[in-house]
Order: structure tokens, then sequence, then C-alpha cells
């Protein structure tokens, strides 16, 4: 993806720390309190029934926690949990060997399941209904079909664009869930649990004005902390206050919204050029030289959350929050600004 964005607030890549600092089971698992709420009953039936758990569909934007979801539910189940990305997924006999080595009970999950191929798509279909595979053995005219019986497994499918699923696949999976962004407190909760793991000390105000600028996002909240370690073991006694935490993201450049360079020229080719819309995401991904996608992942839904975007049939059209933290003239009284 072409994203001239700061490194650390770019949610869509993972790293060995942050692996670490998966929280295991569903009581650690910090907010999204109506997803887990829903899913603590899903998963106490299926264990009093004896039954895998249905097949579960996450969407939301990248660093939510939707991995790190799919591994609890299967560490619930006491199952393992088998991760795969779909654009990997090449051939229909790479799909079929990997469910037919499934164990009874696993987890399968399946990352941007938006960009399965339709032959593998289509193939999931009667493996996620039947938990039967059509295997075709041979080409031309001696080609045999072969039904294979699969063991109960579940898939938990991932996806930043819910709109991309298609209604077959979509319906297939048993649960829906949306995972929100977090709130400040979530991710402040977020900061201090990661802090603990790593053996940083922090002062409540140094999580709070981590917490503040993570985009409502876990894994920006847990990369931005590890910078500011580094700022606090160098410049400090090691200790992440306020003042440090402050100090260090000043540096980097992520301002008090944890806004950074990209977002604030997407917004003034928005309000200034465009003079706040309608207008497309073509228009703006040209003007900005980045990848439609990577807008569309990356940067609009976080500036869409604080009030700055609001996504029209006739195309993107910026608020008088936009205008108001650009410092432009918008309107005369944007109101409160999200908290
Ligand atoms: P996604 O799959 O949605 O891109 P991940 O599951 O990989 O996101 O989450 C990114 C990181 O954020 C995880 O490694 C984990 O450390 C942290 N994280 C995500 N969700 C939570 C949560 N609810 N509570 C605590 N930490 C979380």
């Amino acid at each position: 993806m072409n994203l001239h964005r700061h490194p650390d607030l770019d949610p869509s890549s993972s790293d060995a720390v942050e692996f670490s600092l998966r929280p295991q089971r569903l009581a650690e698992y910090i907010g999204q309190v109506k997803v887990k709420a829903r899913l603590d009953i899903a998963l106490q039936a299926a264990q009093r029934r004896g039954e895998v758990l249905d097949h579960v569909l996450l969407f939301g934007p990248p660093g939510l926690g939707k991995t790190t979801l799919a591994h609890v539910l299967a560490n619930e189940m006491g199952a393992p949990c088998k991760v795969i990305q779909a654009p990997a997924l090449e051939k229909k006999g790479d799909l079929a060997a990997i469910l037919t080595n499934l164990e009874e009970g696993e987890f399968l999950f399946i990352d941007e399941i938006h960009r399965l191929s339709a032959p593998i798509e289509e193939m999931l279909y009667s493996a996620m209904e039947d938990r039967k595979l059509d295997i075709l053995i041979g080409q031309g005219p001696s080609a045999q079909t072969l039904k294979v019986d699969l063991r109960p497994f579940t898939l938990v499918g991932a996806t930043t664009r819910a709109g991309l699923i298609s209604k077959p696949l979509h319906d297939r999976f048993g649960m829906v869930h949306r995972l929100e962004f977090y709130t400040r407190e979530e991710l402040g909760i977020i900061a201090a649990r990661s802090a603990d793991l790593l053996n940083v000390h922090m002062a409540p105000e140094g999580a709070g004005a981590i917490a503040r600028r993570s985009r409502g996002t876990p894994r920006i909240c847990n990369r931005l902390l590890r910078r500011c370690r580094d700022y606090a073991e160098v410049k400090g006694d090691g200790t992440i206050t306020a003042e440090s935490a402050d100090a260090c993201l000043k540096l980097h450049e992520v301002d008090d919204l944890g806004l950074d360079g990209l977002d604030r020229m997407y917004l003034e080719a928005l309000c200034g050029k465009h003079r706040g819309g309608p207008v497309g995401l073509r228009t703006l991904a040209a003007a900005l030289g980045e990848d439609e996608g990577a807008l569309e992942d990356l940067v609009e839904p976080y500036l869409m959350q604080v009030g700055f975007l609001d996504r029209t049939p006739q195309g993107r059209k910026a608020t008088d929050h936009a205008y108001a933290y650009l410092g432009l003239k918008g309107s005369s009284n944007p109101g409160p600004l999200f908290q």
C-alpha cells in the first residue's frame, strides 16, 4: 500500500512485540462490551451442548482486535486456531488441504476474507454449511468429483470492508459482529496493561496522554507506548509521565487527537482545494498521491469517528469541526468537539 503515514499510526501491520501483548482470554479482552457479551453466551451455549462455536464474521478497521478475538475464542473453547490471509489462498487445493487437515473443533481464522477469489469462496460455502467438500479429481471427461466430509470446525472471518462481502458468504456466518473504535478510557486500560507486561513504569496521566492519541485503536496505543518508553528511558528516568509522553508524541508529530501529517493533508485537500466537498474518493486519492483503499481503510474511518468527515452518496464532505481543526473559516459555531 502506498501510504505516507507515520509508521506508528499505521494500524495495518503487526510485529512480534504486539503478539506478546495479545489478551488470551475473553476476560482480558478490554472493551467491545456488547460483542463480548454476545460471544460469551454463544461460547457457553456451545460448550454446554458439546458443539463447536458457530462461524463468526468480524468486521472493523485494522488494529481493533479481530485477530486477537479469534484466538481468544479458540482459547475459550480449548481449541487450536489456524491463521491464514485470504490472498495466500491461490488455488482450490490450498483451501482443501487446510480444511481437510483441521482437527475436530479447530478454529480457522481467515483475514481479509473479502479478498478470496470467487472459486475459493464458493468452495467455502458447502464447507461452512454442510461440512462437505467437493474435490475434483483428474481432468477432462474422466474427471470425478469426490465428496469429502470435514470435521466440525469454526470459521472466523475478518474484514475491514463489510460492504465487499458477498451475500452468500455473509449468510453462512451464524454471527456477525462489528468492532467499534475504543474509548479513551478503554485505551488507557490497554496502555496500562501493556506497560505492565513490558515492565514499564507509567503514571496514570501518561496512560491518558497515550490513549488520547491512539485513534481509538489498540494496535496504535501499544506502538505509541513503546515510543514513549524509549523517550522516557533516554530523556528521563524511565517512567512515562504525561509530560514525557506529550514531548515524545510532539517529536513524532502526532497531535492531540492522534492525527498526523497525512490526516492534515487529507483535510486540507478536502477543505481547501475542494471547498469541503462533496468530492469523490478517487479525486482525493489522486490529489494526495495515495491509494484509494488505504485512505478508505486507514484514514477516513478515524476522521469520521472524530466528526471531521461525512461520507455521503455524493462524495466526501468536510464538517464544520474539520474547518475549526484546521483553523479555517467554515462555520461560526461547530459545537463541542469529539471527547
Ligand atoms: P486486527 O486483527 O483487527 O487488525 P489485532 O487483533 O491484531 O487487530 O490487534 C492488534 C493488537 O492490539 C493486538 O496485538 C493486541 O495487543 C491489541 N489489542 C487488540 N484488541 C485488544 C483488546 N480488546 N484488549 C487489549 N489489547 C487489544
